[in-house]
């Protein structure tokens, strides 16, 4: 099988090119985003292989039709930037529905505590042995009251932290799962009765802006948002507009609106011309990460791994297990 294998960064390369080897695939690492510019580049391939900020349109999957590629290979497990409805009948599509789900929740709680105790100021301070306290006061997060929205792998994972940490944990999930230990409620009860928001449900026409300018109205003063899940959840411009009237205690965030384009590149040298991911860094008490709640050895290992493992399934004919439709 030939896969054309877009957005490659080194550390892509140190699992997929030795497995792929392994499995007789012959890879070609593109380092370009896939576009509608850059899918002639799959020309002659069996398979694309693409990551979280590329995208796939009903226009560049026809294309692909055309040109009789079989299957875009998803390397992650959010797959609300391929048009799936238009990829029915025309191209499968194969993704990594779990690879470690503690990856990106550990680096939920991680955030959290980031924000909450200032460790990213400390960090900076103290190297410039400017040991003052000032400004640096957090909360005990033991038996406050955190709010899991999206209770799938993830947030079974982020629940199984926070009640590690002797928070009182509070879920909604369109789907609840009766085997969890926990409290579901109404969505609106958890806006209003919970001390600490984290995101963990996937990015639809149904949840884009969960997090707007109402529910951020119905939240307690003084609360902490953490999103590793996909930035349209927020509402960005709401979320200004919140922390400027000092409605948050922190803020996490791992994921942006409009992330495409800058999360994953070094822009240092560049002029900023997002004024919304300019205005939020602004804030002392937001901490914002460029889209790597995923990024351990293990998921690195695991996502390589279960994306040829699909490619192997198709190869052969086997059963495609992580094939994704509509619901
Ligand atoms: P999952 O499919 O196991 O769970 C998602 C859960 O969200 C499901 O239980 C589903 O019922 C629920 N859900 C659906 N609609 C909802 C709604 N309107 N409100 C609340 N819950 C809703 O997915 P997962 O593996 O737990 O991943 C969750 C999300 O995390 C992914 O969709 C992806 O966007 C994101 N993610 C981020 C990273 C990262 O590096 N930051 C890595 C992997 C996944």
């Amino acid at each position: 099988m030939k896969i054309a294998f877009f957005s490659t960064k080194p550390y892509d390369k140190i699992w997929f090119e030795p497995m792929g080897k392994e499995y007789g695939f012959e890879i070609k690492f593109y380092e370009v985003p896939f576009r509608e510019e850059t899918v002639y580049l799959a020309k002659n391939f069996d398979a694309v292989c693409v990551f979280v900020n590329d995208y796939v349109t009903a226009a560049m999957i026809d294309m692909l039709y055309e040109m009789k590629v079989k299957a875009i290979l998803l390397r992650s497990a959010g797959f609300n930037h391929v048009d799936i409805k238009a990829a029915e009948d025309k191209i499968l599509v194969l993704r990594v529905p779990s690879y470690s789900p503690e990856a990106v929740a550990e680096f939920a709680m991680g955030m959290l505590l980031t924000v909450n105790r200032y460790i990213h100021k400390a960090y900076n301070r103290t190297r410039d042995f400017n040991m003052s306290l000032h400004g640096l006061m957090g909360v005990d997060l033991y038996h406050k009251t955190v709010g899991i929205i999206g209770t799938g792998k993830i947030g079974q994972a982020m629940i199984r932290i926070c009640n590690g940490f002797g928070m009182q944990v509070l879920a909604y999930d369109p789907y609840p799962n009766s085997k969890l230990d926990v409290e579901y409620v109404e969505l609106k009860d958890l806006f209003i009765k919970s001390d600490v928001i984290s995101l963990h449900c996937p990015l639809t026409s149904g949840t884009k802006h969960i997090i707007n300018k109402n529910t951020i109205e119905m939240m307690k003063e003084g609360v902490y948002l953490v999103n590793t899940s996909r930035g349209s959840l927020i509402d960005t411009d709401a979320l200004i507009d919140g922390l400027v009237q000092g409605k948050f205690g922190g803020v996490g965030l791992d994921v942006y609106e409009e992330e495409e384009g800058i999360f994953y590149e070094d822009k240092s040298n560049e002029i900023m011309q997002d004024e919304n991911l300019a205005r939020l860094m602004t804030f002392p008490n937001v901490l914002i990460t460029s889209h790597m709640g995923f990024f351990t050895k293990e998921a690195m290992q695991a996502i390589a791994k279960e994306t040829l493992e699909n490619a192997y399934a198709l190869e052969n004919g086997l059963p495609l297990v992580n094939r994704t439709e509509i619901r």
